[in-house]
């Protein structure tokens, strides 16, 4: 029998809860139950972490490899072993449906066991000079990162933001998010639990902009990695701005799925429907934007609608489940409102475009067609369950579409003529681009955005190299 953990910080491998800490509650999405009281953190638990990490990184940034390796082979083992009892808590806090929790957890275990190869592929190089001198490039971990995780994926997005500094040396204080906190904990634990010292990965809870503010205007840290909405990156990168402190932002997108007359429609349909309503369609590279060339719109409109209609609704934990609610009300009201906009706008709405049931944040899989470029949802990120479609006459219409928006992060096309695939893959502007399939995310590919998508990267050898800098010794 499964029960929600107690909720604690993690700071110098202390479990830090209670002694009049000011706490958030922590909701059940699908219920609206009250799961448990988290802690916040006060400023003195956040000096306590500074200095903890100052520490941690002096001994980490010299440890071999091959140590730094074990504790994220070691942290991978014990994830594997424990997926199904965090997928668990990861589908309480978030609601989304168990199998996917646990593929979740799966992915950081690989992540981590990708992340162990990689710190062992520290190379610098050696220029030649005339004979008894040298200049020599190498690779240092740039030093303690404050990194601060949403809640779209509780234990992905932690781990994203742990591995990379800990593979490359650093030290790393995380901040998930506040809503979805046992999952990340969860992940941390592994690592402390697999022979990482404490000092070098912490997990702190508190009011965001005053723990972003404090961490981010101490010396003692150098880089900041943020995922989150553009306009909270934005906000974060002038305070790191302030101390030159190095990013890395994960932000928001709004991702075309170019689909060309040439494809194969049911193809199309069969993979990009349930990719539109993964997660309840809270994933920052969730294809948003249908952009559909017109031969074949009227086909692919009714196709989607049908498969939409026949998405399975429902809380996480049950069987059968292929959408849970959206995790949180924030969440429900934002997509209404746009939802709302729209139709305002002309658009037609197909399916959905309300709540479903009387608790928790249950929100219909929506289809909106023919809507004008000025409608709100055409420009600004829904981070919800709503596929809209549009009707173009040909490519050149469909890559401008793909291109109108500030963000490029994630970007999908279909199309069986190769000379065209080539076209796109130069002309969309996208830090990740997928053809004729809907992944865009693996371990060893670098996953980031353009624009105001962001900048640098997580996952792949750039998760590391981002924790890095350079020093060039010139020996004469
Ligand atoms: P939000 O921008 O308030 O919060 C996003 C995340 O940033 C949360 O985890 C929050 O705790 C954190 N955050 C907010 N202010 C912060 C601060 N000053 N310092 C440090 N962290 C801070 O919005 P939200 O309501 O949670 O989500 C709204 C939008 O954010 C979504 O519609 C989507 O566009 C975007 N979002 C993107 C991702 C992503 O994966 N890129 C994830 C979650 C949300």
């Amino acid at each position: 029998m499964n029960t929600y953990p107690a909720l604690h910080m993690l700071i110098g491998g202390r479990q830090i809860s209670g002694d009049g800490r000011d706490t958030d509650e922590v909701i059940d999405p699908a219920t609206g139950e009250v799961l448990g009281k988290l802690p916040l953190a006060s400023s003195s638990d956040l000096d306590a972490a500074l200095d903890n990490a100052a520490k941690g990184f002096r001994t980490w940034r010299t440890t071999p490899a091959d140590k730094r390796a074990a504790a994220l082979t070691g942290a991978a083992k014990l994830l594997r072993e424990r997926a199904g009892d965090i997928a668990w808590m990861m589908t309480r806090e978030q609601g989304k449906p168990l199998a996917e929790a646990k593929g979740e957890v799966m992915y950081c275990a690989s992540l981590f066991e990708f992340y162990a190869g990689e710190c062992k592929r520290n190379y610098g190089r050696t220029l030649v000079r005339p004979a008894g001198s040298r200049t020599e490039v190498r690779h240092e971990p740039v030093g303690p990162v404050a990194a601060f995780a949403p809640w779209n994926f509780p234990a992905i997005n932690v781990a994203r933001k742990v591995g990379g500094p800990i593979a490359a040396g650093c030290s790393v204080i995380v901040k998930p998010s506040e809503e979805t906190p046992a999952a990340g904990i969860a992940v941390v634990q592994a690592l402390l639990d697999a022979g990482l010292p404490p000092e070098v990965c912490q997990v702190v809870f508190g009011v965001p902009d005053e723990v972003s503010r404090h961490l981010l205007g101490s010396p003692v840290i150098r880089k900041l990695s943020f995922t989150g909405s553009t306009v909270v990156g934005k906000h974060l990168a002038k305070l790191a701005a302030e101390d030159m402190k190095r990013t890395t932002m994960e932000l928001g997108g709004h991702g075309p799925v170019l689909v060309f007359a040439d494809a194969d429609v049911d193809a199309v349909l069969d993979t990009m429907v349930p990719a539109k309503f993964r997660n309840a369609g809270q994933v920052c590279v969730s294809p948003t934007r249908f952009v559909v060339e017109a031969p074949i719109y009227d086909r692919f409109r009714d196709g989607f609608v049908e498969r939409a209609k026949a998405i399975k609704l429902g809380n996480g934990l049950e069987d059968g489940t292929q959408m849970g609610p959206m995790a949180n009300a924030r969440g429900t009201e934002g997509l209404a409102k746009k939802v709302a906009d729209a139709v305002e706008h002309g658009a037609t709405l197909h399916t959905g475009g309300e709540r479903v049931g009387n608790q928790g944040f249950f929100y219909a899989p929506t289809v909106l067609s023919d809507i004008p470029e000025d409608a709100e949802i055409m420009n600004e990120e829904p981070f919800g369950p709503v596929a809209l479609l549009n009707s173009y006459a040909g490519e050149a219409e469909m890559i401008a579409e793909a291109n109108r928006l500030p963000y490029g992060l994630a970007a999908y096309a279909w199309t069986e003529s190769p000379a065209r695939r080539r076209r796109l893959v130069e002309e969309i502007e996208a830090g990740m681009v997928a053809i004729n399939g809907a992944s865009v995310s693996a371990v060893d590919a670098p996953f980031g955005g353009v624009k105001w998508s962001g900048h640098g990267s997580e996952d792949g050898a750039e998760g590391v190299s981002a924790c890095m800098v350079t020093k060039t010794i010139h020996e004469s």
